[in-house]
């Protein structure tokens, strides 16, 4: 039997557009009905204990809104019009059926909006699960770590009680494996992009990344081998871009364009704070001992920096951005950030002054995931690299 040509970057980004472009979730339905008895559980941004829900037999189902190819009707309805999109277009997605397949939906503590869209779920939808994962502030072990613990065993309970099977600490240990294998390989396409950023588009490592929200880990971290191993073959024209970090869009997904267009504009991202929950923790979680203290520590000491996050301590606030320029050998920071995102617009200020003080370039403005005119956003982030490429005397 002839084996199979890896596939083209080309190949596998359009599969990666493919996946993202469909609302209606088929690949997640196609897994579910492939055998009895599977569960799909949604989870919305920024994280969520993913090894659980795989532990569980299940498919984790990142809902990350409905882009700017869902029109809102209902959910508009239920939501007054200064907040954030997100929460209305995941109604929407609710309401109109497009999840009616999905068993149940975990809502990270991320801000009021999605707590409030927690409650409403449970109304909405009686018959389906929703659970809230309250994350810890406090990061001690013996406080905030057993807190987490117990807020992990009771999302198992939550997720037994679907299946009617418990979660073994065997299964656990397998599941964290699997995706410690899928952070390592992002790591490595983020590495990878940083180096050559020329060769790693942004617009398709975020495609590349919001696949692995609706097909299986084991499925993802094949498709990031086989695309890191024909990015390594192919050569792409280097151009005189600025190099620069995104932040903000840790929530609300910025349109695929948006993305396209500061790199469009000359720009290079060469870090950034799209769907942190494929990296959120930064080396290897513990496969030896209890797997929920290991999940539990690793977030505590070894997890992303973001506004949503609570910083304890005053004085490393934003330094995490101020590292990240340094490690990635950027010249300037954009923030994009989502109309009336609470976590992300009060934080920006007090990241904008570390940012200062440290001589770092910055630019801002807002976006919805169904914004559409992206001229502005063009000239802004072209004269931004431009600024940069004549002043910042790099
Ligand atoms: S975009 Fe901001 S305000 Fe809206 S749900 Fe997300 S974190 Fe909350």
């Amino acid at each position: 039997m002839l084996d199979r040509p890896n596939p083209t970057t080309g190949e596998i980004v359009k599969r990666c557009e493919e996946l993202f472009s469909d609302l209606t979730f088929a690949a997640a339905r196609q897994w579910k009905a492939a055998e009895p008895g599977r569960i799909v559980i949604g989870f919305m941004p920024y994280y969520a204990p993913r090894e659980l829900v795989h532990a569980a037999g299940g498919l984790p189902l990142g809902i990350f809104g409905g882009g700017d190819q869902l029109e809102v009707i209902h959910g508009d309805a239920y939501y007054q019009s200064y907040i954030c999109r997100i929460p209305r277009s995941t109604i929407e997605l609710g309401v109109s059926g497009r999840l009616d397949f999905v068993d149940g939906m975990m809502f990270p503590s991320i801000c009021d909006v999605i707590r409030n869209l927690s409650g409403m779920w449970k109304l909405m939808f009686p018959d389906k699960g929703a659970r809230y994962i309250d994350l810890p502030h406090n990061f001690e072990d013996d406080l905030g770590g057993e807190f987490y613990v117990s807020e992990l065993r009771e999302t198992c309970h939550w997720l037994s009680a679907m299946t009617g099977k418990p979660i073994t600490d065997e299964a656990l240990r397998a599941s964290i494996a699997v995706f410690n294998e899928n952070r390592r390989l992002v790591r490595e396409a983020y590495q990878l992009r940083a180096d050559e950023p020329w060769n790693i588009p942004s617009s398709e490592l975020y495609l590349l990344l919001r696949a692995g929200m609706v097909i299986p880990v084991e499925e993802h971290n094949k498709m990031l081998r086989d695309y890191l191993a024909a990015a390594r073959l192919q050569q792409r024209p280097r151009k005189d871009n600025a190099r620069v970090v995104i932040s903000g869009v840790f929530c609300e997904q910025p349109p695929l364009n948006l993305i396209r267009s500061i790199e469009i504009a000359g720009c290079y991202i060469v870090d950034d704070d799209f769907i942190l929950v494929t990296r959120w923790e930064n080396s290897d979680v513990e496969l030896a001992g209890d797997p929920l203290t290991n999940l539990a520590r690793a977030y505590l000491h070894d997890s992303k920096s973001t506004p949503p996050k609570y910083e304890p301590d005053e004085a490393k606030k934003g330094l995490y951005l101020v590292d990240s320029v340094r490690r990635n050998r950027a010249e300037g920071v954009i923030f994009a950030m989502t109309s009336f995102c609470d976590p992300g617009l009060l934080e920006r200020p007090m990241l904008q002054a570390v940012l200062k003080k440290h001589n770092i370039p910055q630019i801002a403005f807002k976006y919805a995931e169904n914004s559409g005119q992206m001229q502005p956003i063009r000239e802004q982030a072209g004269t931004f690299a431009d600024s940069i490429k004549l002043w910042s005397g790099t």
